[in-house]
């Protein structure tokens, strides 16, 4: 059986060396010496000034909304994990979807302005499959119209745009350590801003608000992680290297069997360095998208339908139509990607679509 993700493990060994030293000093979690080192290590090897390890990605976009003080309405992309969308909405803010661009599934910014009402505070934008939306673009229109700007980088670990780490960009950026991404934690994910106030800010907000034992500087949440999943972060960034490498040598190995596919790839923006975390294909209807994963499925191969449904058709948050958004995610699909996946499964994959569409 092949799933579409299988997360990384590093050598156990190496894991429980780490667990060694948790257990002589006892400490288990409440940004402990492993929390503290590995904020230090992701800083330096994504060259960021500031960073908070936090417990998940989600805790982090609800962090991001409640530090910048957001309100009212928040335009973001109906092409995203729901995560994106529902802390809109946990955090009292109205979700205004805009349509994506056909070819680098990223917020379409020509449609941001005439979203814009007197109510809107912010764009929430996700960079989708790793890919970097139209960041230029985006932070014009959060300038003129005086908006915050947060992205949702969960895909993101290992792309950069132009010069510099993805997450630099934005009032605050946000990512997902969680086990099925590139980099993982097991759970985990974080915050990035340049302004080092708002750190501070997220800094007490992720710890109850604490302010010492006996004082509270904001309302706060408990967004803290813990040693134990540091101690994976660690381990794991000790592999990066290789498993950044490994996941382009396939998405290329993908992309040039798939060349002849009646499907269309990824278009990757110009600016970018793509860390290859996802490999989607987008089928010319929904009919293909359909026989591609049944066949897949008869030979227990099991790609994702991701992102699917659009989240402007998710009951809960269901708006208007969005004609692009639509379309794709309803051809869209999602194939094995994982570190120890094979040429020659890669091979069978690639045959099975080619051959079915
Ligand atoms: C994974 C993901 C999240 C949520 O991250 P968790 O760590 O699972 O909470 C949010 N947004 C996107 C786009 C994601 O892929």
């Amino acid at each position: 059986m092949i799933q579409v993700t299988k997360p990384f493990l590093p050598p156990r060994e190496e894991y429980e060396r780490l667990l060694d030293g948790i257990w002589q000093r006892n400490i288990l979690t409440n940004n402990g010496p492993l929390v503290v080192e590995l904020e230090q290590k992701l800083k330096a090897h994504l060259e960021v000034p500031h960073m908070l390890y936090v417990s998940n990605g989600t805790i982090a976009l609800q962090l991001a909304i409640k530090a910048l003080g957001l309100k009212g309405e928040i335009i973001t992309t109906p092409f995203s994990y729901v995560a994106t969308t529902s802390s809109i909405v946990w955090e009292g803010c109205t979700p205004v979807f805009v349509d994506i661009d056909p070819d680098t599934l990223n917020i379409n910014p020509a449609l941001i302005e005439p979203a814009i009402t007197t109510n809107t505070s912010a764009i929430l934008a996700t960079h989708v499959y790793g890919n970097p939306c139209d960041i230029e673009a985006i932070e014009g229109i959060a300038k003129k119209h005086n908006l915050k700007v947060i992205y949702d980088a969960a895909h993101c670990f290992g792309t950069r745009y132009k010069g510099s780490s993805v997450f630099a960009y934005g009032d605050i950026s946000t990512t997902s350590f969680h086990a099925t991404k590139l980099f993982h934690t097991i759970e985990g994910g974080a915050v990035f801003s340049r302004d080092e106030k708002l750190m501070a800010r997220l800094d007490f907000m992720r710890n109850f608000g604490h302010n010492g034992p006996e004082d509270f500087a904001e309302v706060g949440i408990n967004g803290k992680n813990s040693e134990f999943h540091a101690a994976m972060g660690l381990a794991n960034l000790n592999h990066i290297t290789s498993v950044l490498d490994k996941r382009k040598q396939q998405w290329l190995r993908y992309d040039d069997l798939l060349k002849p596919a009646k499907a269309q790839a990824l278009t990757v923006n110009r600016y970018a360095t793509f860390n290859y975390a996802y490999y989607p294909l987008v089928l010319n209807n929904e009919q293909a998208t359909l026989q591609v994963v049944s066949k897949l499925n008869a030979n227990k191969i099991f790609p994702r339908r991701y992102f699917y449904p659009a989240l402007n058709r998710v009951r809960l948050y269901a708006t208007g139509v969005l004609t692009v958004t639509e379309s794709v995610s309803s051809r869209v699909i999602c194939l094995p990607l994982f570190h120890s996946l094979t040429n020659a499964e890669i091979d069978k994959i690639s045959e099975i679509i080619l051959t079915t569409v």
